[in-house]
Parts: C-alpha cells; structure tokens; sequence
C-alpha cells in the first residue's frame, strides 16, 4: 500500500503492499481490478505452486463444500487420514499432525521436540539450534527462532530457548552437542534469508552428530516442500533422513492448511491433551491438500520442475555473464534468488511495470517462484524481459558517466 492508503485503510500497517489491487487468478497469471494482466512468479509466496486455482483442487474443494465444511477433530475426517497416508507413504515419516499454517506448524515441532527430550530421560536438553537468516514465523515463539536481528526488534523477551549459529560453517559443528540440545531447526534452502542452498557435506555432518547425542535434526520445508525444488520434499537432495519436517505454503494450492510429519519414536511424545487445533485437518483444507499432492505425483511432474528449473537456472547463468548488475545465481529447483549489485526493489517495480511479478529476499536478491506449471514460453518471456530491464539499466548507467 502507498503510505496515503496505509493512513486511511483500516487494515493494520503490517504489509509493504504494492500499489496492485488482484481480483482474479488463473494457471500462472492474475488480473488486477483494472484488468491489467500479471505474470506471477511469485506464486502468492510459493504458495499456488500448481498455479492460480487449478483445476482438479478447485473441482474437489467446490464438491466438498456441498458436504462438510468442519466437525473437528473430534471425529475421524476421512480426508484427513487420506492425506496424513500419502504423505508419510512419499516421505521417510511415519505420523502427520494438521494445522493452519506454517508458524503453526513450526510451534509443533518446537513443542514436540522439548517433550521429546523429557520423555527420553533429557530433561536438561531443552535448547533449539537454529540459523542465522532463517525464517520460521511470526509468533512469539517461532519469531524467537527466527534468527534474525530485525524480526526480534521491540519483542524482547524473547521466547528463551534457542540457540543461533551460522549456517553452512563447518566450525558450528563441533559445538551443536553441549548437553543442552535437543533439536537442530532449519530450512534446506532459506527463503525469506535470501535463498541461501545448505551445503550438503555439512547437513550430512550435522545429520551425523545430531544421530549420536539423540538430537531431533526437524526440517522447515514450509517453502520448500511439495515439489518447489524438483523433488517433493527438498531432504530428498540432501541424502538426509530429518526426524521432524514442517509444511504449509505449498500444500494446499491457495487453501490454509499446515502440518507436521515426524518419524514414529517422536510421534510417541504426543498424546491427547499434548496438543491440538480447531480448524487444523478440516475437510476443506485436507481436499486441498489430497488434490494437490495427487497432482504433483503424477508420472512426469517433477522431472517436468527439474526440466524447467535446468532451463531458466542456465538461461539466468547467461544473463550474469553479460552484466555486470547481477552477482550471483543461487537456489534449488523453482527457488530461486538473483544477487544484484543494487537494492532488489528498484527490479521489483520495473519487473512490474513490464507486467511481472516477482519478490525480493534477504538484501539485493531478487526471488523467483514462477509456478512448478508454468510453461516453457512464459519462462521465456520471463528471460526476454529481465534481458531488457538488465539493457536499459546498463544505457542508464553509462549515460551517468
Ligand atoms: C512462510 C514461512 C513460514 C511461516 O509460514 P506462515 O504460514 O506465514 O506462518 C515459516 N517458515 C518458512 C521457511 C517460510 O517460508
């Protein structure tokens, strides 16, 4: 929002809103209320990532609005089972919890792993490890894992309990066990941090000693999971097998939805009366879920995502050779940040202008999430228009001199 609008609208000032009003999605484009139309590569932050409503989730969600909305959990919810099988049936977990979102779902794992601890006789293991320029959430526990400086900020105190190391240095590693760990927290490749990919002999390590002291090694995969990275869940690219994985963004295609997969020995630290959710595994949410994954494995999806990410990842490669204003390529499958020498924003806006939108992270990182559907000719327009932008912006330059 403009900052007139910000003053007179009666939403709180929490968003940096673009000056865009969206009214209508389909596959990989949204329309503003002008009709203008938008190339979406921002997904709704990797959120639609089988595009704007798509079809078999849209068919599933309209005919089970015609039975059950909500009965809680109460009740067995078939759909709900359904999801929970298919999930733990393509994935090294064992058990499935359901919730609304992805904060959520990390306040889950955080909980499980403290009473994990006690029921395995740990009861002085009460510290999470997390990383510097992670991402795990807004509320008040999960913005205290989020390592990060400027989310902290007027919040203090802070949710004791976590302990920040930096990511990817081999010389965290000999100081992960201090007696006090019960579980490492962290993203494959940190999002909202400025796609930052981990490196995979140091997760290995990690994996290694946290499997030693009996440390729960717990996955954020909230913007990573469900086939964002060409695989279904990123771990799978990491030869590691975590205890704990978190999801959200992903799963429901657009419908709230969140949820915790853990491996069976640290299912067993939660019974009734542990933990739970109203609206957490509701119909609605879990036919979101059912008809997305479905999607997604079908023969050929993901080889599809790997295809497409080869392409615009060496397509972007090439961009960087000719100039100079991007410094670097990061990310995994359609996670991907571009590193410019100048403040992201400034691309964002001329993305925009030319009817594309796209996202920053971290500082200068421009962050691409087309949609894993897109097709081959929008991600070309996507090249033709970031070549032109990188053009004017190289004859803007040299008319300074
Ligand atoms: C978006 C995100 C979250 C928070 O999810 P919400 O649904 O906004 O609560 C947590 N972790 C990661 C890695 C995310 O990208």
């Amino acid at each position: 929002m403009s900052e007139a609008l910000a003053e007179t609208s009666a939403i709180m000032n929490t968003y940096n809103r673009f000056p865009l009003k969206i009214v209508r999605g389909k596959g990989s484009y949204v329309w503003a209320d002008n009709d203008a139309k938008y190339l979406d590569y921002t997904s709704g932050i990797a959120t639609c990532n089988l595009g704007h409503v798509p079809e078999l989730v849209q068919t599933k969600v309209k005919d089970q609005l015609d039975l059950l909305w909500h009965c809680s959990n109460l009740y067995d919810i078939p759909a709900q089972q359904e999801l929970a099988q298919l999930l733990v049936d393509n994935s090294c977990f064992d058990k499935a919890f359901f919730c609304n979102s992805g904060a959520e779902a990390n306040e889950a794992a955080i909980k499980i792993a403290k009473k994990y601890a006690k029921d395995h006789g740990n009861e002085e293991r009460v510290e999470i490890i997390t990383f510097t320029d992670s991402f795990h959430g807004r509320t008040g526990t999960t913005m205290a894992a989020t390592a990060q400086a400027k989310i902290h900020q007027g919040f203090t105190p802070l949710t004791p309990g976590f302990r920040y190391l930096s990511l990817n240095n081999p010389d965290v590693l000999e100081i992960i066990d201090n007696g006090k760990t019960t579980a490492v927290l962290l993203e494959l490749v940190q999002g909202e941090g400025g796609v930052n990919p981990v490196d995979i002999a140091w997760i290995k390590q990690l994996e290694t000693i946290c499997k030693q002291h009996d440390i729960l090694l717990m996955v954020d995969e909230i913007q990573t999971g469900i086939a964002r990275t060409g695989s279904l869940f990123a771990y799978e690219q990491f030869g590691i097998e975590p205890d704990v994985m978190t999801l959200a963004k992903g799963l429901g295609s657009g419908i709230a939805i969140g949820a915790m997969v853990v491996k069976e020995t640290v299912a067993a630290s939660f019974q009734p009366g542990t933990h739970g959710s109203t609206f957490g595994g509701n119909p609605i949410a879990m036919t979101a879920g059912l008809a997305t994954l479905e999607t997604i494995l079908e023969a050929g999806f993901l080889a599809n995502v790997r295809r497409k990410s080869e392409w615009l990842i060496s397509s972007l490669k090439k961009l960087q050779m000719s100039y100079s204003s991007i410094e670097e390529i990061r990310g995994i499958g359609l996670l991907i940040g571009v590193q410019m020498t100048e403040d992201a924003g400034s691309w964002i806006a001329k993305f925009r202008e030319k009817g594309i939108l796209v996202l920053s992270a971290g500082s200068n990182v421009i962050r691409i999430l087309p949609p894993l559907t897109t097709t081959n000719e929008e991600l070309e327009q996507f090249i033709t228009v970031f070549q032109e932008l990188l053009i004017e912006n190289e004859s803007k330059n040299e008319d300074k001199l």
